[in-house]
């Protein structure tokens, strides 16, 4: 075997990406793992995890440090670089990058997603702070205290009932006078009587000092302006998955994530997915570190069967 020929590739280094080396090294494959910003993916934006087991509150720093040490102490190389695709070479795949190209037998794409931002100034400043891109994971964070919710899809309308449930109130602020969410969904929601709806309304302004105080929001029909004191701001105007480097070589569904059930298989033999970037019902640290462990797996007995 040539030592540039690595048993598994993985694109990503978040929970998912991680845990695959986890398992892969403890299977005695050769893994590296490309990582383009930092290792532990998103979670690293959070200031607290308290739904991953083991952990009754964890920073998001410290448990991708954790993962990070975890997966680096059983030997997985890392490499900082960026994929840009993947081809086939042989009974290889070659995956092509920034600063270089591996080859591997299989390869797990484990590169996670994005949040759709509202693009405010001082977003940033408050993520973790007030600022959520994720009910079921922070939601109890704001147990009795107003929140606010951006956005009128399922997804959106979804988290705002979710929240309703705990929080004191929920105001829905969304642009259109419609909802885009499924008309079951949309009547779940106003059966709730402590859910305000601001419509064809923006979000103009994100307030507070240390955390956040209030929002701003403009009607874009009346012109009329408001401040609405809120303790969380939940963002839900999209998830952009990082796939479109691999859309010619694995099936993506209209959404842009990978094409992959539960055993992490993809259109391609060798390709797997893990993670938030696949289709799957909750994206969680807890499913992208299950995911981590089947498609390693997978990857392992794919590995064993090329030369
Ligand atoms: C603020 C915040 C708080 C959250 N809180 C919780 C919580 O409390 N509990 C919970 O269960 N979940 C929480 N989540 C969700 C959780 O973080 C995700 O479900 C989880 O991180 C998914 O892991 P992943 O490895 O699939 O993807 P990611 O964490 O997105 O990691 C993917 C990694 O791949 C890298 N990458 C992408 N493309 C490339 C490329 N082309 N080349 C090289 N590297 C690449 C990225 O830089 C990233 O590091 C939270 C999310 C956010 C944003």
């Amino acid at each position: 075997m040539s030592e540039n020929i690595y048993d598994i590739i993985i694109i990503g280094g978040g929970c998912a990406g991680l845990t695959a080396s986890v398992y892969a090294r403890r299977a005695g494959k050769t893994v590296l793992l490309l990582e383009n910003n930092s290792f532990g993916g998103q979670i690293s934006l959070s200031d607290g995890v308290e739904n991953f087991p083991g952990f009754m509150n964890i920073s998001g720093v410290e448990l991708s440090d954790r993962l990070h040490t975890q997966a680096t102490a059983l030997g997985t190389e890392t490499v900082f670089d960026t994929a840009t695709g993947i081809k086939e070479s042989g009974a290889y795949k070659t995956v092509t990058a920034e600063y270089g190209e591996y080859t591997g037998r299989a390869v797990i794409i484990a590169g996670g997603l994005r949040h759709r931002k509202t693009g405010l100034a001082e977003e940033d400043k408050f993520i973790g702070k007030g600022v959520s891109y994720c009910a079921v994971c922070d939601g109890a964070f704001y147990k009795n205290k107003g929140v606010a919710v951006l956005g009128g899809g399922n997804t959106a309308l979804g988290d705002a009932a979710f929240l309703a449930d705990m929080c004191e109130s929920v105001t829905v602020i969304h642009r259109r006078s419609e909802f885009r969410a499924d008309k079951s969904t949309v009547l779940k929601l106003k059966g709730k009587s402590n859910v305000n709806y601001e419509l064809d309304s923006v979000l103009t302004a994100i307030n507070g000092e240390n955390s956040l105080t209030s929002v701003g929001v403009e009607n874009t029909v009346t012109g009329e302006k408001k401040e609405i004191p809120v303790s969380g701001l939940f963002v839900a105007i999209g998830q952009l998955p990082q796939n479109g480097a691999y859309k010619d070589i694995v099936e993506l569904d209209e959404y842009g994530y990978i094409k992959a059930g539960e055993d992490c298989r993809t259109s391609r033999a060798g390709i797997f997915a893990a993670g938030d970037c696949r289709t799957k019902e909750l994206r969680q640290l807890v499913t992208a570190a299950a995911d981590g462990a089947v498609a390693a797996t997978n990857a392992c007995s794919y590995a064993d069967g090329v030369e």
